[in-house]
């Protein structure tokens, strides 16, 4: 039967279609942790955050000045806590 032949095909048409997006999304995910895992380069402007030891850009860092200096953070949340475990 004709039908039967297209249906096959649609549905394996389908299945690749699915598994290309899988792996697309995969490749995303993969460019992602390489750049949160990835060591600072020279150009950029990062910061570390004292408390969780994690680099953020100083663009995106939260400031705030402990005893004359500047320290950074990755979140208002770090900052809190390093602040509360100073005390
Ligand atoms: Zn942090």
């Amino acid at each position: 039967m004709n039908i039967m032949k297209v249906v096959v095909i649609l549905v394996v048409l389908y299945i690749v279609y699915r598994i290309v997006r899988m792996m697309g999304r995969a490749n995303v995910e993969k460019v992602k942790a390489y750049r949160v895992d990835d060591k600072p380069s020279a150009g950029e402007d990062l910061v570390q955050d004292p408390f969780c030891r994690t680099y953020v850009p100083k663009s995106q860092a939260f400031m705030r000045e402990i005893e004359g200096r500047q320290h950074f953070f990755c979140s208002r949340e770090c900052c809190e806590k390093y602040l509360s475990e100073k005390k």
